[in-house]
Order: C-alpha cells, then sequence, then structure tokens
C-alpha cells in the first residue's frame, strides 16, 4: 500500500462528569487525510486545504504525533500528509486530535498495522500536546477507539473502551465566538473540595455504569458537571437558557464539549434528537449567534478508511 484516505473524526471530551478523563466519537463530523509514502525518510505535511494552519512539522499537531511514531520505528523512507480541514481549530470538538490520531492511524496502515489502537494513543497525545501545553488522551482515544473511552492513567497510558447503547445520540451546538483554550484553563480553580469530588466521581462512576446496562434514567441523572461547568459555562453565552431548551425537549444531559464553545447533548433515539436540534437552533437564534449544529451517532468505530492504493 502506497497511499490512504481517511476519515479523522471530531470526538467530544470531558461529557460533564468525566473532566479530561471520558470523551466519546462522532460520525459525521470529522476531516479527511491523505498519507502516502515518499522516499525521503521522516514526515511533511504536503498539502492543508479548508482551514490556515501550520506546514511546519514541528508545529502541526499531525507532524508532531507523526514524527513521535517515527522515532519509535525508524525507516528508510518517510510519508506525505494531505490535510482537508472540517472541524473549525478552537471549537472544541477536537479538531487538533482528529490531525495527531490521523496522521498516526494512516502510517501505521500503510506500515501493515505494527501498533494497535492502543499504542497509538502514546503517539496522538504527543501532538496534542502541542495544542493543548501537555499532552493528554481525552479526545484521541475515542477517536483511535471509537465510542466511548475512559482514560483512567496518563503515565502509564492505561486507556478502556467502553461499550455504548446504539441508541445513544450527541448533538453538537457550535456558537461561534472566540474562546480562547488557554482562557478555559486559567478559569479553572486548582482545588475541589472533598464534598464535590465525592459527587462527581459518584456520577462519572454511575455513568459508566449506565453505559454498560443501557440505564438511560441514570445516565440522565449522572451527566452531571459540579466542577468545572459552573465557572466555564459562563464563558458560553446563554449557557443556561440553552441547557434547559435541551433538557425540556428530552435531553438525558448537556454539558460543554471539550472547552467550548460547542456544547453537547445526549439523546435517546432519533426522534428526541430532532426535537432537541430544533429547540437549541430556535433559542440561539433568539440571542442572534451564528452557529452551526450537528446531529451524530456515537461513532463506535472511530477514524475510518475511505480508499487505499
Ligand atoms: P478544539 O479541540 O477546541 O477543536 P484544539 O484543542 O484541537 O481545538 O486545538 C486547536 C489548536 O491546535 C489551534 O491553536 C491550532 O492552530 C493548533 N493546531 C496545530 N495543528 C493543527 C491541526 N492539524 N489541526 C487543528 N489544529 C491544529
Amino acid at each position: 500500500m502506497e497511499e490512504i484516505k481517511i476519515f479523522a473524526p471530531a470526538s467530544v471530551a470531558n461529557v460533564s462528569c468525566g473532566f479530561d478523563v471520558l470523551g466519546f466519537c462522532l460520525d459525521p463530523v470529522g476531516d479527511e487525510m491523505i498519507i502516502r509514502k515518499i522516499e525521503t525518510p521522516g514526515v511533511k505535511i504536503s498539502k492543508i486545504v479548508g482551514q490556515k494552519l501550520p506546514f511546519e512539522i514541528k508545529k502541526n499537531v499531525a507532524g508532531v504525533a507523526a514524527e513521535a511514531m517515527l522515532a519509535a520505528c525508524p525507516l528508510k523512507f518517510g510519508f506525505e500528509i494531505e490535510i482537508h480541514k472540517k472541524i473549525k481549530a478552537g471549537s472544541g470538538i477536537g479538531s487538533s486530535a482528529a490531525s495527531a490520531a490521523g496522521a498516526v492511524f494512516g502510517i501505521n496502515q500503510l506500515l501493515g498495522k505494527p501498533f494497535s489502537a492502543h499504542d497509538l494513543i502514546q503517539f496522538a497525545m504527543e501532538g496534542e500536546g502541542l495544542a493543548s501545553g501537555s499532552p493528554h488522551a481525552d479526545n484521541v482515544a475515542p477517536v483511535l477507539l471509537g465510542g466511548f473511552t475512559l482514560v483512567r492513567s496518563m503515565n502509564p497510558v492505561d486507556v478502556i473502551k467502553l461499550p455504548c447503547p446504539s441508541e445513544l445520540k450527541a448533538i453538537i451546538l457550535h456558537p461561534k465566538i472566540e474562546l480562547k483554550t488557554m482562557h478555559a484553563r486559567e478559569i479553572l480553580k486548582k482545588n475541589v473540595s472533598l464534598k464535590k469530588a465525592v459527587t462527581q466521581w459518584g456520577n462519572l462512576a454511575a455513568f459508566i455504569s449506565a453505559l454498560y446496562t443501557e440505564d438511560f434514567d441514570l445516565m440522565s441523572r449522572s451527566l452531571v458537571d459540579e466542577i468545572v461547568e459552573p465557572m466555564r459555562s459562563l464563558l458560553i453565552p446563554e449557557f443556561e437558557k440553552l441547557k434547559t431548551a435541551a433538557v425540556e425537549a428530552g435531553a438525558l444531559g448537556f454539558g460543554i464539549s471539550g472547552s467550548g464553545p460547542s456544547v453537547y447533548a445526549l439523546a435517546n433515539g432519533i426522534q428526541d434528537t430532532n426535537a432537541i436540534a430544533d429547540s437549541l437552533s430556535s433559542s440561539i437564534n433568539q440571542v442572534g449567534i451564528d452557529f452551526e449544529i450537528h446531529i451524530s451517532a456515537i461513532n463506535n468505530q472511530g477514524i475510518k478508511v475511505i480508499s487505499c492504493k
């Protein structure tokens, strides 16, 4: 195989009670990437379509992730990468994760899969380190493994793929406002009270149990974030109004996607999904903010091969 074209999906990290550890993979929303073998060793980015992002390897998450992988398996040939960007960088749905995971997934395929999907997380995380200051796996893990994932530990990397009911759907609303990830980080308090921590880990454990038992009521009761959402929601216009609109239209839960500004809702079945999307659209229309809305299945496969030659 000399060349591969892949679909690198968007993802939702944090998921209310799962700050920094829980994530899930989206379906129709994502980038395409083409990766091909070249004679010169190393990595180069030959084309970026759809957005202005750096071509320099050390400044593009795809380059950093690919170099981390090639450092683990030095080769006499190299790879060039084309990125066809559909996910807007900084929207909160894992734009950098799609590129970092896409690069290592594509190269691994071209090499005949010497690494497992779990192994690739470590390399993709290095790319994420460039985008957010420190390597993290809560977006790249669901992109590489599919479905919902839990990052139990970063050092050593220990990621668990969780089951997901097929009826579960997601609605993503991206209010087109600028929200700097750095600011969303700075606003967080460094300490958490024991009372809040107990509530949060109770909710996270219950949510994971609900994924296993397909208990949608329990899922709904446990999609609560007492620690991060109270601070970060202040950066998202009309957050409470949007949450009420989603919940009244039948959402199981509603929260911030990644560090925002995108927000997500989860729903049981397509009927509720459409009603929630309508309700969110009319609420945000009333405040006159430009937005995009996506309805998505939970992508249980994760990153996909489109074609190869
Ligand atoms: P979000 O998760 O909110 O969609 P990210 O955290 O993924 O956004 O990070 C976007 C940042 O990463 C931007 O500063 C962008 O310039 C940088 N970046 C570098 N390479 C890429 C890439 N290939 N794709 C997307 N963002 C990239």
